[in-house]
């Protein structure tokens, strides 16, 4: 398609939902809601062995994967919602105040409107799926722009979509960097964005021209700190998964380890025999996905070389096949190093050995805010002081990634790991308007309202000393 289509196509998606907004607000309530989430599993459960297929050719990631990080996330998503949909869509009601007595109060959530999904590669589907059963639920349209990336998924959920929802509902444009720009031009109600900071800071600029709400699922580098205390062959087999799941392809993944010196020659034996159980030696195990594309995995080449050339050592060779790239450890990591900073998003796995934990605290509290932070200890007050010490978006404890999960915590970053929050209730939250109505019934403050006379100003001294 040329520019010139591709803004034909976005103008005219978005201007069919734009125009059923008012309609929708009034006819798309608990059932129809419940209905169109219902819809969705229904044809994600009878479309299983077509996304297994795509995910495969995408990046050859294991059935067991798609199974446990795309389908279950967003059927769990779909039934927790059902469940809770109506506690989560009735208005709230407040308590009034001094000020506001003879009044009643309550929030309503309301739909934001039009809504925009942009999805990353690495988890295609669910990224894409998940926060349209939030918006459903909360009663709003939405288009979907997956990734380019990832274009048997991305063809998968447009015929998907097509097939059950009226475009006025939900439309998938698919596409890449321009109509991602394209799309962003509209003046959508909410833009909900999961991908890397740097397209973050875009999308959050071209929101700021439409004064659109934004949620924003970022990434960056997600340390893990392991305590000389720790279960060391549970933090081998929590690491592992976490970091190697996906090819190490993951937003909370592990992106490097701070390991106590004391505990360090027997963690990394852990680690080794982990390794060695779980994916065998080199780069071709059937139960480890590819790297996205050639870029990505020149990209990660490219990471190791530049660690190496500068110093570091290689703690257990992963090997590398053109997109397939075994299980990588590393250590002596220098700041010079590229790998100090970029987010790895690989199995490439940098072990950093620390004598006192200040120094960790410090080193984690001088970059950018992580969205996961990961403690290995057995020592609650060592784990609070980390957890007090150290902000992220989320925190797992003796574990890793499994907070993405569970349905009634919140999924976000903080700052540079993202805005706003996903998932279940947040999820439902981050779509919707949270509109205040106060009513009168009885209220004293038009006695206030001018001529300020003396008997107004009285009542007005009256107030001040006991409201102000
Ligand atoms: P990305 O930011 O490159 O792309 C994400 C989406 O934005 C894609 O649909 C892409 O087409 C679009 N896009 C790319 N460049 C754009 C531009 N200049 N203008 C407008 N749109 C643009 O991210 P990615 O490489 O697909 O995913 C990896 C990143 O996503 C990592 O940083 C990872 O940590 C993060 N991530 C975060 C979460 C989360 O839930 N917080 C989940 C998965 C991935």
């Amino acid at each position: 398609m040329t520019m010139t289509e591709i803004a034909q196509t976005i103008d005219a998606a978005f201007s069919a939902q734009r125009d059923t907004v008012a309609s929708r607000r009034q006819s798309f309530g608990l059932a129809e809601r419940r209905a169109a989430l219902a819809r969705l599993g229904r044809a994600i459960r009878q479309n299983e062995t077509a996304l297994i297929a795509a995910l495969a050719t995408d990046f050859g990631k294991p059935e067991a994967e798609v199974i446990l990080t795309e389908i279950v996330p967003v059927m769990q998503e779909i039934r927790h919602t059902s469940r809770h949909l109506r506690r989560w869509m009735r208005a709230r009601r407040v308590l009034p105040t001094l000020a506001t007595l003879g009044t009643s109060a309550r929030v309503r959530p309301e739909a934001r409107g039009v809504c925009l999904i942009i999805a990353p590669w690495n988890y295609p589907f669910s990224l894409a799926i998940g926060p349209l059963v939030s918006a459903l639920a909360a009663g709003n349209s939405a288009i979907i722009k997956p990734s380019e990336m990832a274009p048997a998924t991305s063809a998968f959920i447009a015929r998907l979509i097509s097939e059950i929802f009226p475009p006025d509902l939900v439309t998938v444009i698919e596409g890449a960097v321009d109509t991602s720009t394209e799309l962003l031009a509209q003046p959508f109600d909410h833009i909900f964005f999961t991908g890397s900071p740097k397209v973050g800071k875009i999308v959050m600029g071209a929101a700021a021209k439409t004064l659109a709400s934004v949620t924003l699922e970022l990434g960056g580098k997600s340390p893990t700190i392991i305590g000389p205390d720790a279960d060391l062959n549970a933090a081998a087999r929590w690491i592992a998964f976490g970091k190697f799941a996906n090819a190490g392809q993951t937003c909370i993944a592990p992106d490097h380890v701070f390991v106590h010196h004391a505990v360090k020659n027997d963690f990394l034996t852990a680690l080794r025999d982990r390794i060695a159980g779980s994916y065998g030696t080199g780069p071709t195990s059937p139960h480890l996905a590819r790297i996205v594309n050639a870029d990505h995995a020149t990209r990660l080449a490219g990471l190791l070389r530049d660690a190496v050339a500068k110093g570091a050592r290689v703690l257990l060779e992963g090997g590398q096949k053109d997109r397939e790239m075994g299980p990588t450890l590393i250590e002596s990591i220098t700041p010079e190093m590229e790998i100090d900073h970029e987010e790895i998003f690989g199995p490439i796995l940098p072990i950093m050995t620390y004598d006192n934990l200040d120094t960790v605290i410090d080193r984690i509290n001088g970059r950018p805010k992580p969205l996961a932070l990961y403690i290995f200890s057995k020592q609650r007050s060592q784990v609070d002081r980390i957890i007090a010490a150290i902000s992220s978006g989320g925190v797992g404890v003796n574990l890793t990634v499994a907070q993405f999960v569970h349905p009634n915590l919140p999924f976000g970053g903080v700052n540079t790991s993202g805005i706003g929050m996903a998932h279940g209730h947040y999820g439902f939250r981050a779509f919707s308007h949270e509109r205040a109505i106060l009513s009168n019934h009885f209220s004293a403050l038009p006695l206030i309202f001018p001529p300020y006379t003396p008997k107004v100003n009285r009542l007005v001294a009256l107030i001040k000393r006991i409201l102000g």
